[in-house]
């Protein structure tokens, strides 16, 4: 075997990008993990000789498909709909499903890599992937959702099963699109199994599944403070998106005492200086996903509140920020913009937020930032504990699985302290250690694999 002829890590990006033309989110994502990486394995000849890295930057397969349905006034609809399984190293691929208009291949690819470090670094054995489709559901009725869904699945089915690949949700996947998805895989294959988690709690799903990201992006937060001596308690966050992880995210940080003072959605955002309350959080909740509103009209319900159309909610004054949207939703010039106004921590609850530029300001400005592949774990962690209660035929607890949720946070906190130190500084690069930790569980596996 030649050694790899160790490239710089210009030269490494540049042959990325010749492999993935166009793919800007994807060569974000490897840039980002490269630039520690490439640190970390300098001295380590066996990663070079196999080329791990360069393998862990070709997804084992992209699967896409094409997905017609019917809409309502009888018209034919054409959608394209992917799966990208990353890599299966250290267990099944897992990862959610994302329907929105911008999805494209580039996106999947990003959000699958991202997924493997993520899913390595919960300490579980679960393998990396991600998928979706161009599909937009906003405006859509039940019945156009429910009959997309059983198209998508009706390919689908056949790229995934309870040991092979277990998708979830993600944006634009919720509880409704896994139950008419579940519904489909069941019809198809005749089996009761547990190949989609975020299910209901009627037919295989986990109790607290759907608070576990957000809850767990707090929990990074809190564990991140508690290390240099401080508390969320009179705190004063602010919170981008309205949408799952958004939402539980800002009842965390309430319930720890935190001031949670805005939220978004792509139309803009609303800034509520008294604080919004469970009671306000509760609403959010029922307005976005019973009546699928817009974050607009809180500013209507509560008169404390002002609507910003367009607009993002960094300028706002916080101490905490949790950017729980979507990819590049804070740029280089938000992040100063946080360090100066005296944020000292943040915490992403979404997959990349931070673009590279905002990411580089965060690590240099030294304040408590952990990456969404550390922070927003907390998620798969309960999906893959809702693998163990349906391969099991069992339930767990609620109790059981708040500990374990807080546990695996820890476990993340604690390895990302572990390989993100330096020496003769008591502070952490929280990216650094995220993505050495992760990189190093499936490094390994896929050294005693040899070349496969
Ligand atoms: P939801 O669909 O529940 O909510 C998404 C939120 O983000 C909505 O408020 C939505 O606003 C907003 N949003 C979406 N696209 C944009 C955009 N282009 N600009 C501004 N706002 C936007 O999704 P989730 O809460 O589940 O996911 C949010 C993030 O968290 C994603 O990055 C996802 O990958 C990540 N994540 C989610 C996990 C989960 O368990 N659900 C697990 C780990 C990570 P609008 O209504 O206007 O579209």
């Amino acid at each position: 075997m030649t050694a790899e002829n160790h490239a710089t890590l210009e030269q490494f990006m540049n042959g990325v990008k010749k492999s993935n033309p166009g793919q800007v989110e994807f060569h974000q994502a490897v840039q980002e993990v490269a630039e520690d990486i490439f640190d970390f394995i300098q001295d380590k000849k066996e990663y070079h000789e196999y080329q791990i890295l360069r393998r862990m930057t070709e997804p084992d397969r992209v699967i896409s498909f094409r997905v017609c349905w019917e809409d309502d006034n009888g018209n034919i609809r054409v959608q394209r709909g992917w799966r990208v399984q990353n890599n299966n190293s250290i267990g099944p691929y897992k990862g959610g499903l994302r329907f929105h208009a911008d999805v494209n291949e580039s996106v999947l690819k990003f959000l699958a890599f991202e997924q493997t470090f993520k899913n390595s670094l919960t300490g579980l054995a679960i393998g990396g992937g991600k998928g979706g489709s161009n599909f937009n559901p906003k405006g859509k009725s039940d019945h156009e959702v429910m009959r997309f869904c059983q198209s998508f699945m009706t390919e689908l089915y056949r790229h995934v099963g309870a040991d092979v690949d277990v998708p979830a949700g993600d944006i634009g996947v919720g509880a409704r699109e896994i139950g008419y998805m579940f519904g489909q895989y069941k019809r198809i294959t005749n089996q009761f199994t547990g190949v989609l988690t975020g299910k209901g709690l009627e037919f295989g799903g986990s109790l607290i599944r759907t608070e576990a990201t957000g809850y767990g992006a707090v929990y990074m937060l809190q564990q991140m403070l508690t290390r240099v001596g401080k508390t969320i308690e009179g705190l004063t966050a602010v919170i981008s998106g309205s949408g799952n992880v958004a939402t539980h995210a800002a009842e965390k940080v309430v319930h720890l005492g935190g001031k949670v003072v805005t939220l978004s959605d792509s139309g803009g955002f609303i800034h509520d200086p008294d604080g919004i309350t469970q009671e306000k959080i509760d609403w959010v909740k029922h307005h976005k996903t019973h009546r699928r509103g817009r974050i607009s009209a809180y500013a209507d319900e509560f008169p404390s509140a002002k609507f910003y159309p367009n607009q993002r909610p960094w300028g706002i004054n916080c101490d905490i920020a949790l950017p729980c949207a979507t990819q590049n939703e804070l740029n280089g010039d938000e992040a100063r913009l946080l360090v100066k106004n005296g944020c000292i921590a943040v915490s992403e609850g979404a997959n990349m937020p931070t673009n590279l530029e905002g990411v580089h300001v965060f690590k240099e400005a030294q304040i408590l930032y952990a990456p969404g592949k550390a922070a927003n774990a907390g998620g798969v962690a309960v999906s893959a504990l809702e693998m163990s209660q349906n391969s099991s035929r069992l339930s767990w607890s609620e109790d059981q699985l708040q500990k374990l949720l807080l546990d695996t946070m820890t476990g993340i906190h604690d390895r990302c302290v572990a390989y993100g130190g330096a020496a003769g500084t008591n502070h952490i690069d929280y990216v650094r250690g995220a993505n050495i930790a992760g990189f190093k569980k499936v490094a390994d596996a896929m050294l005693a694999y040899g070349v496969v």
